[in-house]
């Protein structure tokens, strides 16, 4: 049976070609630096973000989290937004692993201000930590994608005070669809990115770290020491490098698409679509517990083959991606008109 599942765009499924290439790569002990698809994918990732070298990790969480580890020492604090998801959604990790402490900011929507981010350096004084590492997230998962310019500035406040830039760009393509950009000029505004390779790209599992040479280097003996060191893991970068050649240059259709969904959504009496973050694939809106309640909601459209996420926060989420058409995209809306 066919779900329509708009819960988000890390439930894409490996194309038929990424099945075909992952049965057919060549492989090898990825710890000894031998597997040739492995090394293929890292060199192609780097070439695409513009950074001397790049690492497969296992997930996105793993990324962000071992750069965290490579960039800052023990005791430092990392400045970081206060709802991006190194803060909200990795289970605390960074005071486990790194041993940092994060200062957190507030965003407009995820976009952090660069004033803020450096009045929130601290000062050579004996009561206070150091500051380590700055942290912005493009796209966003709010929905919202931050500028060059506002990136620009961000990286040059780290310069001014010799403080490193890392980019949560699990997104980062999203990103540079949104702004019409090539990848490189995003990820240029940081000098280490993380990238997902298994959201809205479609390969079953892994993520990117990439920098300079010298923190790739260490970063890779870290992933050793975070368990991450894996064998013949071609297996999984054949399907990344579909992901990047082929899954990169189709973005813009989830967009239109979730622009299409919020257009029609927004149509329909008692719910408002928050059109300020509709940046990316994600489509955010509010619909009163009067109207439905969020698990009769999630459970009517359950028996309609649609799946979503209940209510977060007061919002709705809902993400298009490579499994959903527009056709898809039709059927949901009548389905949603007809239960309310
Ligand atoms: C999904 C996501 C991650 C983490 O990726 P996982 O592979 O789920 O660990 C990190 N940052 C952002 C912004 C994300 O959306």
């Amino acid at each position: 049976m066919k779900f329509i599942d708009l819960r988000s765009d890390t439930v894409t499924m490996p194309t038929a070609e990424m099945r075909e290439a992952m049965a057919n790569a060549l492989v090898g002990d990825d710890v000894y630096q031998d597997d040739p698809t492995v090394n293929k994918l890292e060199e192609m990732a780097a070439e695409m973000v513009g950074m001397e070298a790049a690492l497969f990790v296992p997930s996105g969480t793993f990324g962000n989290q071992l750069a965290l580890f490579t960039h800052a020492k023990r005791g430092q604090e990392v400045i970081i937004g206060k709802n991006n998801h190194i803060v909200v959604h990795e289970v605390g990790a960074s005071a486990v692993i790194a041993g940092v402490q994060l200062r957190t900011v507030d965003t407009d929507n995820g976009k952090m201000d660069p004033h803020v981010v450096e009045k929130s350096i601290r000062v050579d004084d004996i009561h206070e930590p150091e500051t380590g590492l700055i942290c912005v997230e493009n796209a966003h998962s709010v929905g919202t994608v931050m500028s060059i310019d506002n990136l620009k500035a961000i990286k040059q406040v780290g310069e001014k005070h010799k403080i490193p830039v890392h980019m949560d760009g699990a997104r980062i393509f999203n990103a540079a669809t949104s702004l019409g950009v090539d990848v490189k000029e995003i990820a240029n505004c940081a000098d280490s990115v993380m990238f997902c390779l298994s959201k809205g790209l479609a390969a079953p599992v892994g993520s990117i770290l990439a920098g300079e040479k010298n923190f790739i280097e260490k970063a890779r003996k870290k992933r050793k020491l975070m368990g991450g060191g894996m064998r013949q893991v071609g297996i999984l970068a054949a399907a990344g490098i579909i992901a990047l050649e082929k899954m990169t240059l189709r973005l813009k259709e989830d967009h239109e698409n979730a622009k299409y969904l919020a257009d029609e959504l927004s149509k329909i009496s008692g719910i408002n679509v928050i059109f300020g973050r509709l940046d990316i694939d994600m489509v955010f809106f509010e619909m009163r517990e009067e109207i439905i309640s969020s698990k009769n909601f999630v459970d009517k459209l359950f028996e309609k083959n649609i799946k979503i996420n209940g209510i977060e926060n007061g919002e709705y989420r809902f993400v298009t991606h490579v499994g959903v058409t527009r056709s898809d995209i039709d059927y949901v809306i009548k389905c949603i008109k007809d239960i309310i």
